[in-house]
C-alpha cells in the first residue's frame, strides 16, 4: 500500500467524475481521480441520443425546469432541478470550449424533441453524444497536471483530522474534500433480478453503499427507470439501448395488430408502462427466441435524419443483418438509470461534510422518473458545481 495526499480525491471517471475533476484543478486544487477500471469505461461514454438545454426559440431554461417537474411526477428537488436547467447553455458551451462538436443545422444546433419535453431541446453529437462529452472531458483532464489511478475501485472511506482517507485498490490516499461520481447500480440490479440492462459492468453502486454506512442521507433509491426501447432482436442486440431520437425522428412503437398503444413520446415511465400492459394483456408480439416484444416501426424515420441523427445505430443494426429503415424492429423495456441517490444541497455536497456527489449516484434533480438528455447534463453541471467547491472547500 502506498500513501498519496490530494486537495480533491474524485471516485469514478464517467462524465460527472471527469468534470468535477477539471472544474476541482482548475479552481487551483491538487486532484485525483480513482476508477474502477480504466478512465474510459463508464456508462457515460455509452449515452447515444443527447443532452438537454434550451435554445430553442420559443424555450427557456424555465420551461425545461417544468418538464422536469412533470416528469418525475412532482418529486424532483426543484432548487436543483433551477441550477440544471438555467446552467444548461453555459455547461453546452464549456463542453464546446472543451472541443466537442453539437450537430448543427440552419445556423443552430441540430434539436430533437424528447419524451416528456414540450420543446425541441435535445442537442446531440450524431448518436454518440456521451461518447464525444467523455473524450472531450478526458483530454482536458489529461492536459492539466492531476493524478489518475486506473483500476482503483474505492473500497473503503474514513473520516480523518482534515478530511478523508480513501482505500481505492491499492492506494491509500488522503484528501481534504471527497468527490462521489461511481454512477449508478443497474448493471447488478439487472443481475439479480435475472434481466437484460444498458449498463456498463462497472455500475454495481457499492460507493452509494460506503456512503450510506457512513451515514449519509440518499432518497428515491428504490426508483429505477427502465428504457422504453431495449433492443430485443436479434441477440447480439438485446439490452442494446435504440436511441429516444428514434421516436424523436418519428418512429412509433406498434403493438401485434400494428395499433400505436401509447403516446411514443411521452415520459419514460409511462411509456415503458405502456409497453409492458400491452404485452400482459396478450397484444405483444414475439421474438423469434420467445422474448415479450412490441414493434418499433423504424421506417417511419427520414432517412435524411436517420443518416444524421442515428448512424451508429443504422451500422449496429445493419451488421445484425437487419435494416431499420425498411423494417420494424423488435423493442422491450430494459433497466437503465437509478433515478434516486444521495442527497446533495445545490453546491453538489452530500449531508456528510466535505463529501460531495455528482451525477447518478447523486439523487433529486429528476426526483422519481428521468427526462432522456438530463443525466448528461446533470453530470456536467453538477460536476462542475461539485469540482470547484470540494477545490474551494479543501483550500479553506
Ligand atoms: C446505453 C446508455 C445510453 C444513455 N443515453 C443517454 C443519453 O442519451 N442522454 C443522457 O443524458 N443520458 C444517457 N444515459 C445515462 C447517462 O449516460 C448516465 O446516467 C451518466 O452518464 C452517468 O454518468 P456518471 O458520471 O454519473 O457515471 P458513469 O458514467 O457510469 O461513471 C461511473 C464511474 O465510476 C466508476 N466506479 C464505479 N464504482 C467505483 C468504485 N468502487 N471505485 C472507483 N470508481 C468506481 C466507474 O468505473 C466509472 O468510471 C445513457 C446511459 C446508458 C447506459
Amino acid at each position: 500500500m502506498s500513501g498519496k495526499t490530494f486537495d480533491v480525491l474524485v471516485v469514478g471517471s464517467g462524465a460527472s467524475g471527469l468534470a468535477a475533476a477539471v472544474s476541482a484543478e482548475r479552481a487551483g486544487g491538487r486532484v485525483a481521480v480513482a476508477a474502477k477500471g480504466s478512465l474510459q469505461s463508464c456508462n457515460s461514454a455509452k449515452a447515444q441520443g443527447g443532452i438537454q438545454a434550451a435554445f430553442g426559440e420559443d424555450d427557456s431554461p424555465e420551461q425545461h425546469a417544468e418538464d422536469v417537474w412533470r416528469s418525475s411526477h412532482e418529486t424532483a428537488d426543484m432548487r436543483l432541478v433551477e441550477v440544471l436547467t438555467t446552467e444548461a447553455p453555459g455547461a453546452i458551451h464549456w463542453l464546446e470550449q472543451l472541443g466537442v462538436e453539437f450537430t448543427r443545422e440552419n445556423g443552430g444546433y441540430r434539436l430533437a424533441r424528447c419524451g416528456g419535453a414540450s420543446q425541441k431541446r435535445l442537442l446531440q453529437v450524431g448518436d454518440r453524444t456521451g461518447h464525444a462529452i467523455t473524450k472531450g472531458l478526458r483530454e482536458a483532464w489529461a492536459a492539466g497536471s492531476g493524478t489518475s489511478f486506473e483500476h482503483a475501485p474505492l473500497r473503503a472511506l474514513e473520516q480523518r483530522e482534515g478530511g478523508w482517507r480513501a482505500t481505492c485498490g491499492e492506494h491509500v490516499i488522503d484528501a481534504g474534500t471527497v468527490v462521489l461520481a461511481a454512477g449508478g447500480r443497474c448493471y447488478a440490479e439487472a443481475e439479480a433480478r435475472g434481466e437484460l440492462s444498458t449498463n456498463h459492468p462497472g455500475a454495481t453502486g457499492e460507493v452509494t453503499r460506503i456512503a450510506l454506512a457512513l451515514g449519509a442521507e440518499a432518497r428515491d433509491l428504490d426508483a429505477l427507470q427502465y428504457h422504453p426501447n431495449g433492443g430485443a432482436w436479434p441477440a447480439n442486440m438485446q439490452g442494446y439501448s435504440i436511441p429516444e431520437t428514434t421516436r424523436a425522428y418519428g418512429a412509433v412503437l406498434l403493438n401485434a395488430e400494428n395499433e400505436e398503444f401509447t403516446d411514443s413520446l411521452g415520459p419514460r415511465d409511462a411509456v415503458s408502462q405502456a409497453i409492458f400492459d400491452e404485452v400482459e394483456g396478450g397484444r405483444g408480439v414475439q421474438t423469434p427466441d420467445g422474448r415479450p416484444a412490441v414493434w418499433l416501426d423504424t421506417t417511419r424515420i427520414p432517412e435524411a435524419d436517420a443518416d444524421i441523427s442515428l448512424p451508429y445505430m443504422l451500422r449496429r443494426y445493419r451488421a445484425a443483418g437487419i435494416d431499420p429503415l425498411a423494417e420494424k424492429i423488435f423493442t422491450y423495456p430494459v433497466l437503465h438509470y437509478q433515478n434516486g441517490g444521495l442527497v446533495i444541497d445545490t453546491k453538489a455536497e452530500t449531508t456528510l461534510e466535505a463529501v460531495y456527489a455528482c451525477g447518478e449516484i447523486a439523487g433529486g434533480t429528476h426526483g422519481r422518473n428521468r427526462m432522456m438528455g438530463n443525466s448528461l447534463l446533470e453530470c456536467v453541471v453538477f460536476g462542475r458545481r461539485a469540482g470547484r467547491a470540494a477545490s474551494e472547500k479543501a483550500r479553506s
